[in-house]
């Protein structure tokens, strides 16, 4: 059986950026950069103040004390969006509001809370130095400097940069479209009526999800009863749809799983099946060259237990979705390590994903497994918010011990 490591190595060599497109602003959060953000101008683009104050030259504020300001004659008063027009000489002073353009002349603004305005005159009682409170023209970035990497997951604070610098749609790959097929004859939607030997569907539910948590809303959902033939008809509308397609159960060894068969029969390319990890060993990933567009399309073939299922899906998935998307160099997720606040145990042969939490003790951050780790508990893997990665050759994490854990937030990459 193939290790964790090796797996994600197969994962990521057979999936592929998506072609590039345009978007426009209000429509890139989680898309990906495809191509690096230059500053198409000077940011800011003027000198303005950082502060509500009044604007003032050095050497006419050098005396200035909280026991003794300096008096000053005020010329006016700029907000923000004003052109600024006036000129402070010697002896004078102007009204300034956050975000204004300096005018000529002033060489520093002296906070609000420090000067007492009285009929056309300011008592400034604090000294400045040269820029103090000014945000100086190309203070950020330079016209034609660069801003950002291509390959850069697009957060809020990429949407406001973008806009602040004047894009009003960039460049960024086409997010996957995706399919998600349960298969079972056991499973009933949530809301009918439950019959003796049945469950409510959960997989296709947590799955999709989980990939809109990824930004990612292009998502069907397919169901293929327990036989083999109409098993091989869904998943080839599901093939026919999508650029992936995450099924969930019916790829282990039972006489009633037919995935895999399936899509061998439909010319997908195994790739791997089985991983020695703990949940979600009878893993299945395979490509299919999709002719058409010369570009391969990917099957995850995940368990169906719903903890394997999701956190397969997190372990290997979401770093070939976020491949796909344009990220430049997926890992397994944002990783590091924390004290373990009690011992855990296991055989030795599989990596083990424990479901956590983690939280402060004494000042201390600590994890701790949740309770409920068989791997159709959804409640452990509900509380926890993040993995513990337990070692394959390891029996033993023991308390107090550092371990390496894995952020859960289901929308990080
Ligand atoms: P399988 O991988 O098909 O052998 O399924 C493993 C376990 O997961 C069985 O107990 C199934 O009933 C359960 N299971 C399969 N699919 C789903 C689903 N969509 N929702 C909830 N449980 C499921
Ligand atoms: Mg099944």
């Amino acid at each position: 059986m193939i290790s964790y490591e090796e797996a994600l190595t197969i994962i990521f060599a057979n999936t592929e950026a998506l072609p590039k497109t345009r978007q426009r602003l209000e429509k890139l959060l989680d898309s990906v950069l495809a191509e690096p953000v230059v500053a198409a101008m000077d940011l800011p683009s003027f000198d303005n103040s950082a502060v509500d104050g009044f604007g003032v030259r050095v050497a006419d504020v050098e005396k200035a004390a909280s026991g003794s300001p300096v008096k000053l004659s005020v010329k006016g008063v700029i907000r923000a969006g004003d052109e600024g027009q006036l000129r402070v000489r010697e002896g004078t002073a102007c009204k300034i509001l956050t975000g204004a353009p300096v005018p000529p002349g002033v060489e520093a603004v002296v906070m609000k809370e420090f000067c007492q305005e009285l009929n056309g005159h300011v008592l400034v009682a604090q000294k400045a130095r040269q820029g103090d409170n000014i945000r100086r023209r190309g203070g950020e970035f330079l016209r034609g400097e660069a801003v950002l990497p291509s390959g850069l997951r697009i957060t809020p604070p990429v949407v406001g940069l973008l806009a602040n610098l004047g894009y009003s749609t960039f460049a960024v790959h086409r997010k996957p479209r995706v399919a998600v097929v349960t298969t079972g004859n056991e499973l009933v939607k949530p809301g009918r009526r439950l019959l003796p030997g049945k469950i409510f569907d959960s997989n296709s539910y947590a799955l999709k999800a989980a990939v809109a948590a990824l930004g990612i809303d292009d998502c069907l959902t397919f169901h293929a009863a327990e036989d083999e033939s109409r098993t091989r008809e869904v998943l080839a509308r599901a093939l026919a749809s999508a650029d992936v397609v995450i099924s969930a159960g019916g790829v282990s060894v039972g006489d009633y799983d037919f995935v895999k068969g399936a899509l061998e029969q439909l010319g997908v390319r195994t790739l791997l099946w089985k991983i020695a990890i703990k949940p979600g060993k009878p893993v299945y990933f395979g490509t299919l060259v999709d002719k058409l567009r010369r570009r391969r399309k990917c099957v995850f073939g995940l368990p169906g237990n719903p903890v394997s299922a999701l956190v397969t899906f997190n372990q290997f998935v979401k770093p070939a979705l976020a491949k796909m998307m344009g990220i430049s160099a997926p890992g397994a997720g944002s990783v590091f390590m924390v004290t373990l606040k009690k011992t855990i145990r296991k055989k030795v042969g599989r990596t083990e994903f424990v479901r956590g939490v983690l939280k402060t003790e004494n000042e201390r951050l600590v994890v701790e497994a949740t309770a409920g780790q068989d791997s159709h508990m959804l409640g452990g893997l509900s509380l926890a918010n993040v993995l513990i990665h337990f070692p394959s050759d390891i029996e033993q994490l023991s308390q107090g011990e550092p371990v390496l854990v894995e952020f859960l937030g289901w929308n990080n990459f």
